[in-house]
């Protein structure tokens, strides 16, 4: 099988899109720092860009995690694969994530770094695909609200791959 990809949203609407989210970011924690952390790999290229707008001090960790489902647990495990490399204890903390689809992953994480006892902790990611939702969730800052597509490209991979595109993608699935 093979796969065509197909702009959904393009680099210049992305620029434009975290360029708001930090002035949002940027009025909301004025006088204060943030700790951006970075959960890897989809986010790291809007996490940079996003950085590079904000006008407060930042530090940046970097956290991959994931959610596997369990028909024993409602909200399913938390896999945590690379753990930040300092604590969030007393740290104005925003999660930077790429998509939240069933929003799992989001769920779990902020629940395992609430209990690390940040001084605040709020969400910001990139996409957000509503229709898969399973577990309520909401960021505090969303980029694009977008339907129930598998993109690629900004970060997020198909098999790995895609990751490296300026823009955003649908990606339609090709029979050989
Ligand atoms: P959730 O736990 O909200 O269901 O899933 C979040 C994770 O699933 C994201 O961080 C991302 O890795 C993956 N994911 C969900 N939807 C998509 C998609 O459309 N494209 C890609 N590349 N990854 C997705």
């Amino acid at each position: 099988m093979g796969e065509i990809i197909h702009e959904m949203i393009t680099e210049k609407q992305i620029t434009e899109k975290i360029t708001e989210m930090a002035a949002q970011i940027n009025k909301d924690y004025e006088g204060k720092e943030i700790h951006l952390i970075c959960i890897l790999k989809g986010s790291v290229f809007f996490c940079c860009e996003l950085a590079k707008r904000l006008s407060v001090p930042v530090t940046i960790d970097f956290m991959a995690v994931s959610s596997y489902g369990d028909s024993t647990e409602s909200q399913g495990r938390l896999v945590v694969k690379k753990d930040l490399d300092e604590p969030v204890d007393g740290l104005h903390c925003i999660v930077v994530e790429d998509i939240v689809d069933t929003g799992s992953t989001l769920s779990l994480t902020k629940k395992m770094l609430l209990a690390r006892n940040p001084a605040s902790l709020k969400l910001c990611t990139l996409l957000d695909k509503p229709a898969r939702r399973e577990t309520e969730i909401e960021a505090e800052y969303t980029g694009f609200v977008i339907p129930d597509k598998f993109v690629a490209g900004y970060g997020l991979d198909y098999a790995q791959k895609y990751r490296n595109l300026p823009y955003i993608g649908e990606v339609e699935f090709i029979e050989d």
